[in-house]
């Protein structure tokens, strides 16, 4: 049997909850998408996410919203993978893990069985490891599948410093790297507010006093705010949703665009079979390229202390 081709702009969303739902609901309104399919174990879920998203239909633009089965993994040009298991009463986050390590090879099979070319985004956490899990069980290239990494995070970032220095929020670029997750670092060296770095403008603005407090405090916020959210409302969904747009949309315009999505390292910053985000290129192949950024040298022994991080989870998954 030969492979399957894609079908141009269909998105396949693996788990049709808080996050699946939400960045369906956002893909349809974006246009970047023709065909959205929820695949959900809970059907019924699916199917009233579905029904309820094709009711405003009359207003996106023209894209076709369907539930369905493993089968579409077959033609899909992008399968985003939100499926996933909350912690259990009682259970550790390693348990929880190994359950979200079987669901995602699960779902690689399936993926694998139906011969499918797409690029596959893994989104459910921890999304790093689940990332390496996928391509170990799938031995497929690291650009056919990556993790949506901190792409949510370096827009929180970038959030929390226009909201600081009164600046555009489009007109900042920043980048958080390492883990989704607690040991992530904020790249304050390619930090910079329309093309004058984040050092400048603050010695500019007479700022340099309070700023080594300041700057901890924006990392701390960025760093905290799933907990915050996830403590207020029960789960994160907006602004995810729209970081997977970002992603998908790189794909499927083929845009090259630059994105801290979370890829297996082969050597570059001296790190080596792991998975964390890193500044890469995706288009419509998945990661192009890996950019390696010239970072200062805290925040490089920073991104292998989030490695080793990492690399403790592998290890724990593998016991
Ligand atoms: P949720 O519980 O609302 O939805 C998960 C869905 O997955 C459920 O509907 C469940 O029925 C479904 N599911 C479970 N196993 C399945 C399988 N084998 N096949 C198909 N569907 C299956 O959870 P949520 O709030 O949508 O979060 C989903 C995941 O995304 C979680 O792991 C969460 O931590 C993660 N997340 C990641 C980021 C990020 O930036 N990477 C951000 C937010 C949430």
């Amino acid at each position: 049997m030969s492979p399957n081709r894609s079908t141009p702009r269909k998105v396949v969303i693996v788990g049709a909850g808080a996050v699946g739902a939400t960045f369906a609901y956002a893909l349809a309104q974006s246009g970047a998408a023709n065909q959205i399919t929820l695949i959900d174990n809970n059907e019924k879920l699916a199917e009233g996410q579905v029904a309820d998203l094709s009711h405003g239909l009359p207003y996106y633009p023209s894209v076709s919203i369907e539930s369905g089965t493993a089968k579409d993994y077959g033609d899909a040009q992008v399968i985003v993978i939100t499926a996933g298991s909350a912690q259990r009463s009682g259970e550790t986050r390693l348990d929880l893990l190994k359950r979200n390590a079987s669901i995602i090879e699960g779902i690689m099979d399936d993926i694998i069985e139906q011969q499918s070319r797409a690029i596959v985004v893994v989104v459910t956490n921890p999304v790093d490891v689940l990332t390496q899990v996928a391509l170990r069980h799938s031995r497929w290239s690291r650009g056919h599948i990556f993790g949506s990494g901190t792409v949510l995070d370096s827009a929180r970032f970038r959030y929390f410093i226009s909201q600081e220095m009164g600046i555009d929020v489009k007109s900042v670029h920043a980048y958080i790297l390492g883990e989704h997750g607690d040991s992530e670092l904020p790249a304050w060296s390619l930090t910079n507010l329309g093309g004058v770095s984040i050092q400048q403008y603050v010695a500019s603005n007479g700022l340099q006093e309070q700023w080594p407090k300041r700057s901890q405090e924006i990392f701390e916020d960025v760093k905290n705010s799933a907990y915050h959210i996830i403590d207020y409302k029960g789960a994160t969904n907006f602004a995810v949703g729209q970081a997977l747009v970002r992603i998908v949309q790189a794909i499927l315009r083929d845009s090259n665009s630059v994105l801290t999505v979370s890829v297996m390292l082969k050597g570059e910053y001296g790190l080596e079979d792991i998975c964390l985000s890193v500044p890469c290129i995706v288009s419509k192949d998945g990661i192009e390229r890996v950019l390696v950024a010239n970072l200062s040298e805290a925040e490089q022994q920073a991104l292998h202390h989030s490695a080793s991080v990492l690399k403790e989870s592998m290890a724990g998954l593998q016991e």
